[in-house]
């Protein structure tokens, strides 16, 4: 099946969410490029048992898919900096939420694990990062329980992600990408961060420290809002 399709029975105007917050608990997890979003959820994934979705992995597979017809686009944007058109990201983030939903339940059905008592948990990492983004993935696809959102000054991103371009053979992790990163985090994707904390959504995470004291940071913030055993 090509990644980007529909899951059967949704469209893309539809007005109820594939998933029910009763069933799914998602997570965005938002910060500037090299804050440590990635990171912090390799963390939260390894002791809380979350299922880890990062939009520019997706994208970055889709890009690379034979026969894809959104490989130009994307690779353009990332390389830009851009934000890919939603319809495109939605829909990838939707189809693999789908598919770990499927493989969750047949690991269940198939092994009597316990791991069906719980919900499934998403951490949608890097997403979303434009306000139309936000808007119709929690409209079409999950509404969202909370943003963690890691905050870091650039220059210390900015050192962080040369670092990581050493060796990330990531097409962005370059001087002139990371430029035009910065400015689109702060046009376009401060504003969805200032939309959840104006709800009180979002929970701020200061990133500046290692990893290790982000991560205790993290681990008593959402502790204190999703319940000790989160
Ligand atoms: N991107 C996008 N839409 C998204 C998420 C990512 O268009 O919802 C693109 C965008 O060009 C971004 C790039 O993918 O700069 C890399 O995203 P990633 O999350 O991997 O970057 P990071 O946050 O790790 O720097
Ligand atoms: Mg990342």
């Amino acid at each position: 099946m090509p990644a980007v399709e529909a899951p059967s029975g949704s469209s893309p105007s539809k007005s109820t969410p594939t998933f029910s917050p009763q069933d799914v608990t998602v997570l965005f997890v938002l910060g500037g490029p090299g804050a440590g979003k990635g990171t912090q959820c390799a963390n939260l994934v390894r002791d809380h048992g979350f299922t880890h979705l990062s939009a520019g992995d997706l994208l970055r597979a889709e890009q690379d898919r034979p026969g894809s017809q959104f490989g130009d686009l994307i690779r353009n944007c990332i390389r830009n900096g851009e934000i890919v058109p939603m319809e495109v990201t939605v829909r990838l983030l939707e189809n693999a939420m789908d598919e770990a939903i499927t493989r969750r339940q047949s690991n269940t059905n198939n092994n009597n694990s316990s791991s069906g008592d719980r919900k499934s948990r998403f951490l949608i990492d890097g997403f979303p990062r434009k306000m139309d983004q936000a808007l119709r993935f929690e409209e079409a696809v999950c509404p969202a329980r909370l943003v963690l959102f890691y905050d870091c000054p650039e220059a210390e991103m900015e050192r962080r992600l040369l670092e990581r371009g050493k060796t990330s053979g990531r097409a962005d992790d370059n001087a002139d990408s990371i430029r035009k990163r910065f400015r689109t985090f702060v046009d376009t994707s401060m504003p969805v961060v200032e939309y959840y904390e104006a709800q009180g959504r979002a929970v701020r995470v200061d990133a500046t420290p290692g990893p290790d004291a982000v991560y205790e940071d993290t681990r008593a913030k959402l502790a204190s809002r999703l319940g000790e055993d989160f």
